[in-house]
């Protein structure tokens, strides 16, 4: 309203000049008025900020200088664009146009709201009367019933939402009335029915509740998402309307940890600045920890089809056929409590000039096509990329050369550093030990290279750490219609010791690949930072590419706990 005054004030003095200058009724007429303005509108001005804005505009270097140019045109013979601005200014469609600003300038535009009720209670001196104009857009505001009293109260209210942009209604508060309607009698839902309902101005009467909320200064907690959350299919929510729905791999920001079951949170990055309620790492957990029945025939099938989690690079026709008994898995592939999917704290990383690489790592059901897209990457740059040299006990080959093929290590060795957590995974053929050690990961890593494994999906957990920084790539097949086009002419198994031996794949291939992938993505989903399916070989490889530069070059997610070291 006061610019708006001013606005006007200003169109009318600088409508005031054109007259003066038009009517030319001599020299200094623009100037005293301009000088005289100030005294004269002193009448109109009440406050110090509005004298004070007055004096700005007047003292203004333009101002006067306009004033000086319209002076200086006085004397002269008008030229022919100064009088063809006359004719325009003149003309009455102008004129309107300029009438028609001053009017609208002088309206308000804020809603007006109905005067207060006069029959407030005078003892009722801690009553508060609140007006608030609603629009389409939710109040932001839980109530909650005190079930001993029947009195409702503000549960809670949701960062960025309109109650609390307000700042006129607080957690604790007692709600009294709505709309004149009192609440005491109502259900928590009958409220919300009413509130619902109401557009434009809601009138609420609250007892003020004590406030205890600390700084409101918002926190800043990056949670990634390790399920996917529909708070339409939550029956445990306490307002569907209120819930954050999000998936799997979500970045959200969390801005209140207030409560110990509802957090509210919004997606980072995100256009939307409210918040909504998702269930707390806790609460997440216990629910998981309950549904963990339903889930628990996983492990009992990877038991009874060891094949379909079985890969190795180096996999030959004898593996083939005794495929089950190539190496025996030493790790627990029980599911493990203490890691129930549901929220990792992240923070930004980029890799910064002489840092190692993050450790890639591929995970993909046999036939999926990981050997070849690890051998593409290898020829593609082999100054950049490299894979580890395994570990055996087995006698080395007349051919061989120790630390090239493997590193060539006796059997009572290879069990000390069994025991002594020294390898990634580690298996068991033909009475030889063969595995994986982590230091031959590292000294890849060593050499500035970026180190390409493939593991079993079980293997993850390990080698999550802040040394290692492992970008997890699923590689996936596509549909089965898919793979029986592209894998028409392919061989199941292409090792690099034994190419001869490969066999075409069979129906039942696809459909165990099919499955053991399905498998891998339930159990372990949440630990694939990428998710590549392998259906053109070419695209797969040039969109694992695309992703390894990224992770190289750009800033991105990792766990907060990686970013500490
Ligand atoms: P070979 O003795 O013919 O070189 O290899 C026999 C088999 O040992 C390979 O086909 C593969 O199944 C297994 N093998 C080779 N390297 C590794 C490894 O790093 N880890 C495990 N678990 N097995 C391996």
């Amino acid at each position: 309203m006061y610019l708006n005054t001013c606005h006007l004030q200003t169109t009318r003095f600088i409508s005031k000049l054109y007259r003066c200058y038009f009517n030319s009724t001599g020299a200094g007429c623009l100037y005293e008025l301009l000088s005289a303005l100030p005294v004269q509108l002193q009448a109109h001005v009440d406050s110090a900020d509005d004298r004070s804005f007055l004096h700005t505009m007047f003292g203004e270097r333009s101002l006067h200088s306009l004033v000086k140019v319209l002076e200086e045109l006085q004397g002269k013979v008008l030229s022919v664009e100064v009088r063809e601005l006359l004719k325009l200014l003149s003309k009455p469609h102008i004129k309107s146009l300029l009438s028609v600003h001053d009017t609208v300038a002088q309206k308000s535009y804020e809603p007006e709201l109905p005067p207060l009720p006069d029959d407030i209670d005078d003892d009722e001196d801690s009553v508060k009367i609140i007006r608030l104009v609603k629009n389409k857009e939710p109040l932001g505001a839980t109530i909650k019933r005190d079930e001993r009293t029947g009195a409702i109260f503000i549960a809670r209210i949701m960062r960025g939402g309109a109650a609390d942009r307000s700042g006129l209604i607080h957690v604790g508060d007692e709600l009294k009335e709505v709309n004149g309607i009192p609440v005491d009698d109502k259900r928590p839902e009958d409220i919300i029915r009413i509130l619902a309902q109401s557009q434009g101005a809601i009138t609420f009467k609250v007892v003020p509740g004590i406030l205890d909320e600390g700084p409101a200064k918002e926190p800043k907690v990056y949670l990634r998402a390790l399920f996917d959350y529909n708070p339409e299919e939550d029956t445990a929510i306490p307002c569907k309307e209120a819930g954050l729905a999000f998936r799997r791999g979500d970045v959200l920001q969390v801005v209140s940890q207030d409560d110990a079951t509802w957090w509210q949170a919004k997606h980072e990055g995100g256009a939307d600045h409210r918040a909504g309620l998702i269930p707390s790492k806790h609460f997440q957990e216990r629910r998981l920890a309950h549904r963990r029945p339903l889930t628990n025939t996983l492990p009992q099938k990877i038991t009874r089809k060891p094949s379909s989690f079985r890969r190795s690079f180096r996999l030959s026709k004898r593996n083939k056929k005794t495929n089950k008994s190539m190496y025996e898995c030493k790790k627990s592939e029980q599911y493990d409590t203490a890691d129930l999917p549901t929220y990792e704290e992240v923070a930004h990383y980029r890799k910064g000039h002489g840092a190692k690489h993050r450790l890639v790592v591929l995970v993909g059901p046999t036939g999926v096509g990981l050997n070849e897209l690890k051998r593409k990457l290898l020829i593609s740059d082999p100054q950049h990329f490299s894979v580890t040299i395994p570990h055996t006990s087995r006698g080395k080959r007349s051919q061989e050369s120790d630390g090239v093929e493997y590193h060539f290590i006796s059997k009572h060795l290879f069990e000390t550093d069994i025991h002594n957590t020294k390898f990634i995974e580690h298996g068991e053929y033909k009475g030889n030990y063969y595995g994986t050690s982590v230091d031959s990961v590292r000294s890849v890593l060593a050499k500035n290279k970026v180190c390409l494994l493939d593991v079993q999906p079980h293997t993850l957990k390990n080698l999550r750490t802040a040394e290692f920084k492992p970008f997890v790539v699923f590689v996936k097949p596509p549909s089965i219609e898919r793979l029986r086009e592209t894998r028409k002419n392919a061989k199941i198994i292409s090792g690099k010791d034994d190419k001869g031996s490969a066999k075409p794949f069979t129906e039942e291939d696809f459909l165990e690949m099919i499955n053991a992938a399905q498998l891998m993505e339930n159990q372990y989903g949440h630990l694939f930072e990428k998710v590549i399916v392998n259906d053109d070989l070419t695209t797969a490889f040039s969109e694992l590419k695309t992703a390894l530069r990224k992770v190289e070059t750009e800033t991105h997610w990792v766990p907060i706990s990686w970013t500490h070291s």
